[in-house]
C-alpha cells in the first residue's frame, strides 16, 4: 500500500456486496448487445494478446444467499476497444453452479472513446427477471467522468504480471 488514491479506493472496496446492502443496480443495455450467445466460460481463445483477466464471484439474494443456476451473459471490448457485431468475439453465456458461483476466463477490456474500463453482462436467476448492468474498474481516471458509471458496480480487481483478477457479488432482489 503506496497511499495513491487508487490504492486507497481498493481498499474500500467491499469483496461481498449483500446482507444488508442495497441490489445490484440495473444500467443501460448499450448499443453492442447480441442475443444467442454461445455457452463458455473462457474468451481466451477469441483474441491474441492482451492481458488475461479472470472474472469471478456469486450471485446472491439481498440476505446473501446463493442463487444457483443464474443466467450470465457476457459482453466485452478486447484490448484493441471494438465490439464484435459479426460474431460472437468476446461474447458468451454461461450459468452460475449450485452455491451461485461463476468465473469468466477472458482478457482485460481496453477504454474506448467516450466510456470508462467496462464489461457489459446480463444477470436471469432462474424464473426472474434480466438485471442488464455494467461491471467496472477501480481507480480508473475516466470513471468519474462517465455518466453511466456507478461505484456499486465496481469490482476488486487485483493486478498481477500473470493477469487481472477481478471478483464482483451480484446481489439480486428476488
Ligand atoms: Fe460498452
Amino acid at each position: 500500500m503506496n497511499g495513491t488514491p487508487e490504492d486507497a479506493l481498493k481498499s474500500i472496496t467491499p469483496t461481498v456486496r449483500c446482507n444488508g446492502t442495497p441490489p445490484t443496480p440495473a444500467l443501460r443495455e448499450g448499443p453492442y448487445y447480441k442475443p444467442d450467445t454461445p455457452r463458455r466460460t473462457s474468451f481466451r481463445g477469441d483474441v491474441e494478446g492482451g492481458v488475461p483477466m479472470l472474472l469471478h464471484g456469486s450471485v446472491r439474494t439481498l440476505e446473501g444467499k446463493p442463487i444457483g443456476g443464474t443466467l450470465l451473459d457476457f459482453w466485452q471490448v478486447g484490448g484493441e476497444g471494438i465490439y464484435d457485431d459479426d460474431g460472437f468475439r468476446l461474447r458468451g453465456h454461461q450459468f452460475a453452479d449450485a452455491d451461485g458461483q461463476w468465473r469468466l476466463e477472458t482478457v482485460v477490456p481496453a477504454v474506448y472513446p467516450g466510456r470508462t474500463r467496462h464489461v457489459h453482462v446480463k444477470v436471469q436467476p432462474p424464473g426472474g427477471t434480466v438485471l442488464t448492468t455494467m461491471l467496472y474498474f477501480p481507480g480508473e481516471r475516466r470513471n468519474h467522468l462517465d455518466k453511466y458509471f456507478r461505484p456499486e458496480c465496481l469490482m476488486d480487481v487485483q493486478e498481477s504480471p500473470a493477469g487481472w483478477e477481478a471478483t464482483f457479488t451480484f446481489v439480486l432482489d428476488v
